[in-house]
Parts: C-alpha cells; sequence; structure tokens
C-alpha cells in the first residue's frame, strides 16, 4: 500500500471515529434535556399539588367552626357556635371605613346597612322573613342562627348613602353596586354571593353582601365569578340543588 493510500484510510477511520463521539454527545446531551425537563414537570406538580391541598380544621357542630387556610367558612353546611368571636374583626371594620373613604372621593356614597348580628338577632330575624314569605322561601336568602355569615363580624350589606329602605335586589342596578363590584376586592372583600352561583353558595345573587377575607385571598376574586366554597375547595362540582336549576330551566323552556 503507498502512503496516499494509507493516509485516505486514517482520514476515513477519524471521521467515522468523530462522527461516532459527536451523535454519543448528542445522545447524552438529550438524555440531559429530558432529565431536565422531567425535573421541571415534578416541580410543577409539586406546586400544583400545593395550590391544591388546604389547611382545614375540625368542624363541631356548636362547638367549633369550620377554617380552611385561616378563613372562617360560614354557609349552609357549616355553623358558628353561639358566641363566636372572630380576631380579623377589627381589621374588617377598618376596610369598610377605607372602602366608604374611597367611593366618596369619586362621589359615591356607600354606607353599611347591615355588619354583625348575633345569633338572637339572626334567630329572631329568620322567624320574621319565615312568617312573611315561608320558612322554604325565607331559607333562600336568610340563614338559621349560627349559619349567618353575620355572625362572624367579617360580612357586610352595604347599600347607598340615603337610602333608609330594606336591601334588595333594587340595589343591583346603583352606582355603589358597581363601584363595589370593582373594586371591593382591593381593600380585602368579596361579593360572597356572585350572579348564577347559588347551587354553590345555596344562595340567591346578592349585589350589597361582602365578606372580609383579608387582601391576600381577596386579590384571586378580582373577577368575581369564584366562590368561596370554589376558593377553598369545598366545591366538588355537584349538588343536588344544581340538578334543581336544571329543572327549573326546562320548566322555563
Ligand atoms: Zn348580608
Amino acid at each position: 500500500m503507498n502512503g496516499g493510500f494509507k493516509m485516505r484510510i486514517l482520514v476515513l477511520v477519524l471521521s467515522i471515529v468523530t462522527v461516532l463521539i459527536t451523535s454519543f454527545n448528542i445522545v447524552i446531551s438529550l438524555d440531559k434535556v429530558e432529565a431536565q425537563n422531567t425535573n421541571i414537570s415534578s416541580s410543577e406538580e409539586v406546586i400544583e399539588k400545593e395550590k391544591n391541598e388546604h389547611e382545614v380544621s375540625e368542624y363541631i357542630e356548636g362547638e367549633a367552626p369550620l377554617y380552611i387556610d385561616g378563613i372562617v367558612v360560614v354557609n349552609k353546611d357549616y355553623g358558628l357556635p353561639r358566641n363566636f368571636k372572630s380576631d380579623l374583626e377589627e381589621e374588617a371594620l377598618q376596610a369598610v371605613d377605607d372602602i366608604i373613604a374611597a367611593a366618596k372621593k369619586e362621589n359615591i356614597a356607600i354606607k353599611v346597612r347591615s355588619g354583625f348580628r348575633s345569633y338572637d338577632n339572626q334567630v329572631q330575624l329568620f322567624k320574621t322573613y319565615a312568617n312573611r314569605d315561608g320558612s322554604s322561601k325565607a331559607n333562600t336568602y336568610s340563614a338559621h342562627a349560627g349559619f349567618s355569615e353575620h355572625q362572624t363580624g367579617l360580612a357586610f350589606d352595604f347599600t347607598t348613602g340615603k337610602s333608609n329602605k330594606s336591601i334588595g335586589v333594587w340595589f343591583d342596578d346603583t352606582a355603589q353596586a358597581k363601584w363595589l363590584y370593582e373594586n371591593a376586592y382591593k381593600f380585602g372583600f368579596v361579593l360572597r354571593y356572585p350572579e348564577d352561583k347559588d347551587h354553590i353558595t345555596g344562595y340567591m345573587h346578592e349585589s350589597w353582601h361582602y365578606r372580609y377575607v383579608g387582601k391576600e385571598h381577596s386579590k384571586n376574586f378580582k373577577m368575581n365569578d369564584l366562590t368561596l366554597e370554589e376558593y377553598l375547595g369545598l366545591y366538588d362540582g355537584s349538588s343536588d340543588n344544581n340538578e334543581d336549576d336544571d329543572l327549573d330551566d326546562n320548566l322555563d323552556d
């Protein structure tokens, strides 16, 4: 064999070795990328899992209220002991003052129609409504004693600055309702009974009833399309009320 041929063989062998090494490296680096991707997706899963996990207290009716993530829950399923007291009450009252002052700056006069209501007041109130409308009708807009969010001291019914009449659907179209709808979350409040969510909250839409939960939570309620039940993982996507609604819709059609 002459020197030129040997040289060509050597070049060929070197080329093959280079190609092999390069592709081996590519395979290794692809493996690394895949390994990194696996790490990313598993850490995302962990974050997702943490989001879905709530800190839930033990609930004993009439004795120990239900707290989820530090938020006291009051609805038709979970009530309060007779002498419940929230340590957020002062903070909530300050937030109400701040709301009224901020609205006033925009020439919107808002006042509180109803705030804290004791257990005994609620006993009387429900009786009055039940006598007037029957207890099943009263049940759609008023709570049994121990099951009113007003007993927390963190729920407020707002009304217009000059109104002395009972709060009701007339409030829906006021500038005050609109202002609260757009701004209350900035002050730590959530619209507690949003429209079309009565199958989740157990209550018809109330444009006047806001619940103080603190800004770190209320910022997630900006769009007023989330209920406290959904936020705290209490709603599993099904309910008897939901079926009733469907039935009603069909009858209407
Ligand atoms: Zn209310």
